[in-house]
This record gives structure tokens, C-alpha cells and sequence, in this order.
């Protein structure tokens, strides 16, 4: 295992900051984990990194990145119904993605092109056309700095929720993630009623829908809807889309008639945080190199020498300006170091 010092990280996340860490190293096989853990020469302060597509770095970081390089795909067992997959957590998750799909195993065709690692696709519950990622998985294993040995979180155990779970609260910076084991449906059942699939699917002359044409059909609206993070750095939906009570929708309903929003349950919506940031004047605003995308207002961009410091801090004018216009608290989805 090899350990460089002072490394830019800036080829390693999509915002393309330009930040140095003290200490990195590759993460190849959950058995260098325990070398780390047991080197007391190496800085007590680790960052995980993956894709880099969910981070916006806004300082040198002192202490030691763990690269997340952690391969290898595999088949566990089966039964009539279901195969049971276990991939490493260093896998792109478009790769296993296609993977699946190669074999006809339904129930993630819908997150097709979702940047970033399967080890932090379970972290957020990566979501996306009306299917998120905890629909799909069995259990993720963990390596625990504490216990200093692998261990299984099953489905129940993770408290998946909304871009949440126990991997960003009881479990943040306790553990690893070192593989996902994805239970996978053999008889499709397609889900194509949420955003533009439908629509897409008639427009490519798709007459028999399978899980490949469904993968195909998000593969070509997310192109054309988001920015390509190789083309100009971003690191997707900044914020969260905030739920908030029946009550207090109905009454910025009566002066913003046109609010949007889904149920959630009988006594809660999600409004679209895209169309509150919108409101308040912010899509395609530019001021140096750091903006709010021209087509996308929930994604704030860095057009090329952009800081992480001038993007937080336009998303505190964001998270400003929409708390007093609406009264409604906006969270940011993407982990800030
Ligand atoms: C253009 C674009 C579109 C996107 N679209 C979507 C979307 O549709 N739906 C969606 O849900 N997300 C979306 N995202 C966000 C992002 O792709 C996901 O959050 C993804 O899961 C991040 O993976 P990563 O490997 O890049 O994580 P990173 O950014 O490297 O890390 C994210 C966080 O997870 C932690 N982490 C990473 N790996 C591990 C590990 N193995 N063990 C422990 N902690 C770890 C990191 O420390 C960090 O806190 C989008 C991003 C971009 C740039």
C-alpha cells in the first residue's frame, strides 16, 4: 500500500476543487484497513473517498484520504424469484448497473448513470426516477474503526429514508463501506410511471419495454437535462427537496399559486427545491467562476478555477434568500469537507 503526501484532489471529485490533502492512499482489499487502523504513524483523521460526485471541498484536508478502489463482482446464491449480488464498493455504480442489466436482473435499470461508487450509493439511498437503491439492497458490509473487523448491516438495520441514512448519522466516520449485496428481481417489474420514461420510451419506438430500454431511456434524459460533471464541475442536486406540512403548503399555496409539490403522506409534501431557488431569481446565476446551472437551479456549478469557499457560500445566499421568501429551511444534500 502506498502512501503519498500533499496530493491535489481535484481530478478525484466532480466539482474539480483544487484542494490538497496531507496524506492519500488507494483502498484495493478491506484487509489494508486493518494496516491503517494499526499504523499510529498515520494521521487519526480519515476521509473516505469514492466518486468524489457527492463532495464539495472547501479546505486542505489534514489527515489521510482512503480512495475507495475496492473491485470485484458476485454472485451469492439464488432462488425461483431472486439472485443475491454482492459488489464491491469501489465498483462505478453505472458499471454494476449495466452488469445487471447484461444478466436481465431487474430493480436498478431506473438509477442507470447516477455517478459515483457502489459503496456510497446505500450512504444517501441514491435515488432517481422514483426508485431509490434501498428497494434493492440486502445488506452492506461495513469495516468498523472501533470493532476492527468487517461487519453486516442488513436492510432493516440501515434507517434508509429521503438521501438518508445511518451511514450519515450513528455510523458517520465509524465505518467503511467495503461491499453491498444487492438483492435482484429475475421477473422485472417496470417501473416507468415517474418523470419523462414513459414519454422517452415512445419517442426511441420502443415497443416492448424491458429493463435495458428502461436504462437506455433515463441514460438519454439525464443526458440531456444534467450538466456532465467532465464538462463543467458540479456535483448534481445540491439541496435536499424539503418536506413540509399539508398546512404550511396550503398557505404559501394562497399567495404562490402555482407551488408545486408530491405527497409524501396524508399530512406532508416534498416541493421541489429546484422551483424555490428558481423563484428567488437564482438559475443561471454567474459570478466569477461559480454559478447556479443555466438549466438546472438545484445544481450550483464551478464554470473552471471556482473555490469550494465561494460555493458554500452561495449556497448560503441560496438557503437565505428561499427561507425568506418562503419560510421553508433548505438542506444540502452534498457532504461538505
Ligand atoms: C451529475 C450528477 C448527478 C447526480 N444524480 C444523482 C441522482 O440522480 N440521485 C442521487 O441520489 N444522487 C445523485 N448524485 C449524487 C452522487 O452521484 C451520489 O450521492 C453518489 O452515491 C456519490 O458517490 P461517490 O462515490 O461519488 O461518493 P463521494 O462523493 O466520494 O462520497 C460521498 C460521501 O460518502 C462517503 N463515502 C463514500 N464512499 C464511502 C465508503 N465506501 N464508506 C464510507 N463512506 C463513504 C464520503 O466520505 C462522503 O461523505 C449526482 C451527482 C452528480 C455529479
Amino acid at each position: 500500500m502506498q502512501i503519498l503526501q500533499d496530493i491535489s484532489l481535484k481530478p478525484f471529485n466532480t466539482f474539480g476543487m483544487d484542494v490538497h490533502t496531507d496524506y492519500y492512499t488507494e483502498i484495493t482489499n478491506p484487509t489494508q484497513l486493518a494496516a491503517i487502523a494499526a499504523d499510529a504513524s498515520l494521521p487519526a483523521k480519515r476521509f473516505i473517498l469514492g466518486g468524489g460526485s457527492n463532495v464539495l471541498l472547501t479546505q486542505s484536508l489534514h489527515g489521510i484520504v482512503l480512495h475507495n478502489r475496492i473491485k470485484g463482482i458476485e454472485k451469492v446464491k439464488e432462488d425461483d424469484d431472486y439472485v443475491w449480488v454482492t459488489a464491491g464498493a469501489g465498483e462505478v455504480w453505472h458499471d454494476f448497473v449495466m452488469y445487471a442489466i447484461a444478466n436481465n436482473w431487474a430493480g436498478v435499470e431506473n438509477l442507470a448513470l447516477i455517478p459515483g461508487t457502489v459503496g456510497a450509493a446505500p450512504i444517501q439511498n441514491i435515488g432517481a426516477y422514483g426508485v431509490e437503491v434501498k428497494n434493492v439492497i440486502d445488506h452492506v458490509t461495513a469495516w468498523h474503526w472501533e470493532m476492527k473487523r468487517e461487519v453486516p448491516y442488513y436492510n432493516s438495520e440501515c434507517a434508509f429514508g429521503y438521501r438518508d441514512s445511518i451511514f450519515k448519522h450513528q455510523l458517520k466516520d465509524k465505518v467503511f463501506i467495503t461491499s453491498v449485496t444487492f438483492r435482484l428481481n429475475k421477473t422485472p417489474e417496470f417501473n416507468t410511471s415517474y418523470g419523462a420514461i414513459e414519454q422517452e420510451l415512445k419517442k426511441m419506438d420502443i415497443e416492448e419495454v424491458s429493463i435495458a430500454a428502461i436504462a437506455d431511456a433515463v441514460i438519454a434524459i439525464r443526458s440531456s437535462k444534467l450538466p456532465n460533471p467532465r464538462e463543467i464541475g458540479n456535483a448534481g442536486s445540491f439541496f435536499k427537496n424539503p418536506t413540509i406540512s399539508l398546512e404550511q403548503y396550503d398557505n404559501l399555496k394562497a399567495s404562490f399559486h402555482d407551488i408545486p409539490s408530491y405527497p409524501v403522506s396524508d399530512t406532508m409534501v416534498k416541493v421541489p427545491a429546484g422551483w424555490l431557488i428558481e423563484q428567488c431569481g437564482w438559475k443561471g446565476f454567474r459570478a466569477g467562476d461559480t454559478g447556479v446551472h443555466e438549466k438546472q437551479a438545484l445544481v450550483l456549478v464551478n464554470y473552471g478555477s471556482a473555490t469550494g469557499g465561494a460555493v458554500w457560500d452561495l449556497s448560503d445566499n441560496i438557503v437565505k434568500t428561499v427561507h425568506d421568501k418562503f419560510h421553508i429551511e433548505l438542506e444540502r444534500e452534498v457532504q461538505v469537507w
